[in-house]
This record gives C-alpha cells, structure tokens and sequence, in this order.
C-alpha cells in the first residue's frame, strides 16, 4: 500500500528579478512527502532551502510548478485560501523565530490557540506543560528581548507544537540549541506527536540520521534525495559532509 502524499511538489521554480539579475532560488523541485514522515532539507546557504519551506508553508506562490497541500492544489488559490489552509495544516517554526516581543513567552505560546478558540484556563496550562517539555519552566514570565537565541527558539517550537496542525516546518529551527536540547525536542516529536508531518531544515548529522528522507539542495536544485543509507551508499555530498562532521566530533571529544 502506498501512503497518499501529504505534500507534493511537481517541477516547482521560484525565480526573483533582482534589477537586471534573474535569481533562481529554487529551479525545478520534485517532491512527494508521505504523511507522518520526517523529512529534513540540507544544503549550503543560498541553496532554496528557506524559499522552498515559505512555499511548502503557502507564505510564498511558484513562479512555476504544481503544490499540493494535504491533495489540495494550492495553485490558483486567493490569498484567503491560502491563508485558510496555512492556518488549518501548517504549524512553522521560522529561522527568525517571529515571537511577537510585547508579551511573555507563555501568552506567544498561548497565541495561536486562541484563535482556534479553547477557554483561556486550558490554553494557559497546555502552554505552561509544553513550556516545561521543551525546558523553559522557569522562563515563562520572560519577554523576547529577555530570552537568549536558543530560549527563544524553544519558544517558539513550543507555540508551532501547540498548534493543532498536521505539518510542522521547522526552518533552521534547531541550530541555535544544543545537541542534547535539539535530541530531546525530536524525541519528544516523535514519542507526543508521531502523526505529525514534519519537514526539517538540519545541520546536525545526528538530527538527519533519524530522518525518513533527505533532501540536498544546491544552487536551488535536488543533488540528492533519499534515506539515510541511501544517501550514505551514493558516496555523494551527503557523505562527504556526514564523515566530515563526524571528525570534527571525534576530534571535539578528544579535546
Ligand atoms: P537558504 O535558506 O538555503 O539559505 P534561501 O532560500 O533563503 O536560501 O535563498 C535562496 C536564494 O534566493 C539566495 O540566493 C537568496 O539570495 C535568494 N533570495 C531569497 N529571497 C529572495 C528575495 N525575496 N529576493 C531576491 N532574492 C531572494
Ligand atoms: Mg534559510
């Protein structure tokens, strides 16, 4: 049996005009992505990655190509469609994390769930709880401004997690943490919410190792998709940076 694909992209471009400069961020992308799969995107800086979660996140349109989100086209769609479907699938970690900086870390949690309209006392412990799981129990009370790179990330992996939305895009979202955090985040991920699409820029080969799929972009262009030991077996790219990163950990440990 084959699992309907939750997402899919067919020959997607998205091309910027830059003065007189056409910028191809993303140049012919295919992807099918399975439903509760975990997929994370690697690639250099530059190479479409951001570009291609705004528009799997229906916050940017192709220049060309087909998107579907949940086997719904999203081509074609107005803006109140597309602002329908984000709210209703899509929860999204961003790289600059978007925490609004007026209020605490528990009402940025607490945020979207407003929206969806739960009674005030139920979103307050529902975000506290999750506050604790991502390690920021004695943060809560703390404005934006008040919390480092990596508190705030947590943050605001706690408020997409709280969401009530089937996929969960996390854009460079774990590189500010360190390791033990990002492990405990992903393990967490998987044991509460494993019917979760997830789709996960990464650096860390430690983090991709537990990915379904992997995706590496370059220039805007797949170099290499596959699994783990797929990617590993090519001899590719993949590998190069997994064995470079795993010297520089052995030589890390040896001090
Ligand atoms: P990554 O996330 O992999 O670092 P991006 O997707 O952010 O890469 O960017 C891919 C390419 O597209 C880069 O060359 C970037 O400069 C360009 N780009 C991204 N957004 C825009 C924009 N709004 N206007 C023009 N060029 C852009
Ligand atoms: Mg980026």
């Amino acid at each position: 049996m084959t699992q309907k694909p939750v997402i899919q992209l067919i020959d997607v471009r998205r091309y910027y005009l830059v003065g007189d400069y056409l910028v191809k961020a993303l140049d012919g992308v295919s992807l099918s992505i399975p439903k509760g799969s975990f997929t994370a995107i690697m690639g250099p800086s530059g190479s479409g990655k951001s570009t291609m979660m705004n528009l799997i996140g229906c916050l940017d349109t192709p220049t060309s190509g087909y998107i579907t989100i949940g086997g719904e086209m999203t081509n074609g769609m107005n803006e109140t469609e597309l602002a329908y479907l984000r709210n209703e699938k899509i929860g999204f970690v961003f790289q600059q994390f978007n925490l609004l900086g007026k209020i605490n870390a528990l009402e940025n949690v607490m945020t979207p769930m407003t929206y969806a309209g739960i009674p005030h006392k139920e979103r307050r412990e529902r975000a506290e709880e999750m506050l604790e799981k991502v390690g920021l129990k004695d943060r809560m009370k703390h404005l934006p401004s008040e919390l480092s790179g990596g508190q705030k990330q947590r943050t605001s992996i706690a408020r997409a997690l709280l969401k009530k939305a089937s996929i969960l895009i996390l854009d460079d979202s774990l590189s500010a943490v360190d390791t033990d955090t990002e492990d405990n985040i992903l393990a967490n991920l998987k044991k509460h919410h494993s019917d979760k699409t997830v789709i996960m820029i990464a650096h860390r080969v430690s983090t991709i190792r537990n990915a379904d799929h992997i995706l590496v972009l370059d220039k805007g262009e797949t170099l290499e998709y596959g699994t783990f030991d797929e990617l590993m077996a090519l001899n590719g790219t993949f590998k190069a940076m997994y064995d470079k990163q795993q010297l520089e950990k052995q030589l890390a440990m040896q001090g």
